[in-house]
């Protein structure tokens, strides 16, 4: 049995040979209704000699089109069964009508993102009041926490599907006792021994990280940085970023700060607008970006007033963090308005989880559903071989086979880099399927994203 990308192959191959053809037939066919040129664009002449372009309705460009759709037609059977947030908006709002009557708050309450940080779920008992979960589960849960920190935001909790046991939501916000597993290590990337300061992690020859807080809207039972996370939230002191500053004020090759967490956005606005007039003022940082993962799990962080502190100090760019078409929902769409808005490019980061979205189908729907609340899908991080995190680890080939399902089949713009780190502060490393076959001397030979071979010369400039 041949594979689809081969049939297709073997399909293209034919219409090329028709389209032969119909060059050899214009000299025959001149008046007929309808010729063909010799570049293969298709005419409809009229009684007087004028012609009229006629767009796809060649035969070979039926039999083109047919393919086309052939491609998509496995997506289109199965994208309305994965569900983003904002296509199941009435069930979230069921869930969230429960937690909100359980915590007692108004709507008001709900929409301030520090209600959600104070009220953030940090006991299992209080969980199985909201979420259904057996003794076990619960069992679970209190074994975890008590050598894994966990806490999960109201609204993050009111997007688990409680009907669903498998849920992408529930994954990974609550703990699991796969994450007593003992496979892996505390810090595979050494941030530890890429810290040039306290609080900086430098890796590359311009750019660096600052690490501003632990707090996070929601725990990640998969984050790189859990060792981090401790007992207690805590922002980093302003010596330990006027020290942080001065060193990117001492090394001028510095053009670009990255500040993370924890969460960047989990610093107060007052905090965020100093920090940033700090590093303003340093004439080589050129750009200066934020690595937040609020807008998926604590879109009432993103205020018009953060976007108003944010717009002062241009060019700022934002990463996000959306793991789940499920994380889309109304309020991201419209935490994500605020800060495009302000002028502010969004990017996204995933990470490739086991059993949330190691499958090419929900990377497709997720990254679509990302353009459409305008954010850039820009990374596809391969995980990292975090200690209890073995449950979430995925395999090359998985991450291969979403690449290979996007490109082609989506737009370019819903296609980020595969990207694997270095272990030990290697660095980001691409992982790329292969489209060059061969390149030599004479020419260059390479597949399409159909896996149609085709070849171009490869002369050496003489200039
Ligand atoms: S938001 Fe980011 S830093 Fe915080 S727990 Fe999740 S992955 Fe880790």
């Amino acid at each position: 049995m041949l594979s689809k990308s081969c049939r297709v192959f073997f399909a293209a191959f034919s219409l090329s040979k028709k389209r032969k053809g119909n060059k050899i037939m214009k000299t025959k066919q001149l008046n007929n209704a309808e010729n063909t040129d010799n570049f293969g664009n298709t005419y409809r002449i009229d009684g007087t000699g004028a012609q009229t372009a006629v767009y796809g309705n060649s035969p070979a460009n039926k039999s083109r089109f047919a393919i086309l759709k052939e491609e998509i037609d496995d997506y289109m059977e199965i994208r309305e069964s994965i569900k983003t947030g904002i296509e199941d908006y009435d069930r979230i709002k069921q869930q969230k009508k429960k937690i909100k009557k359980y915590l007692g708050a108004t709507e008001a309450e709900w929409n301030d993102y520090s209600w959600q940080l104070k009220n953030r779920f940090t006991n299992p008992e209080e969980l199985a009041s909201v979420i259904s979960m057996n003794k076990l589960e619960i069992n679970a849960v209190k074994t975890v926490a008590a050598k894994y920190r966990f806490a999960v935001s109201p609204y993050y909790l009111s997007l688990i599907n409680p009907d669903d046991p498998d849920c992408p939501v529930r994954r990974q916000s609550i703990p699991s006792s796969a994450e007593m597993d003992e496979s892996g290590e505390l810090d595979p990337m050494d941030e530890k021994g890429s810290a040039i300061e306290e609080i900086i992690t430098r890796r590359y020859p311009d750019r660096l990280i600052i690490k501003v807080t632990n707090i996070c809207g929601m725990f990640c039972r998969f984050c790189q940085r859990r060792r981090l996370i401790g007992e207690f939230d805590t922002n980093c002191t302003e010596e330990k970023l006027r020290k942080a500053i001065a060193y990117v004020r001492r090394n001028p090759e510095i053009r670009d700060v990255l500040i993370t967490g924890g969460d960047a956005f989990m610093l107060p606005d007052s905090q965020i607008d100093w920090l940033l007039s700090e590093l303003r003022r340093i004439s080589h940082v050129e750009i200066i970006r934020f690595g937040t993962r609020t807008p998926a799990t604590l879109p009432q962080r993103v205020t018009k007033n953060l976007a108003s502190i944010l717009k002062k100090y241009h060019p700022i760019y934002v990463n996000t963090h959306f793991n789940s078409p499920m994380e889309v929902t109304p309020e991201a769409k419209a935490a994500c308005a605020t800060l495009a808005d302000a002028g502010i490019p969004l990017g996204n980061q995933m990470v490739l989880l086991n059993g949330v979205n190691n499958d090419p189908y929900i990377v497709r729907k997720l990254n679509q559903a990302l353009l459409t609340i305008r954010v850039r899908p820009y990374y596809i991080f391969h995980p990292k071989t975090i200690k209890g995190t073995k449950h979430f680890w995925a395999s090359i080939e998985e991450g291969m086979e979403i690449m290979e399902s996007l490109r082609g089949r989506t737009s370019g713009l819903a296609i980020p880099a595969y990207i694997i780190n270095g272990p030990k502060g290697l660095g980001k490393t691409p992982i790329l399927p292969n489209y060059l076959l061969y390149a030599g001397r004479d020419k260059a030979v390479f597949r399409n994203w159909q896996g149609i071979k085709f070849e171009v010369p490869n002369e050496i400039s003489t200039k």
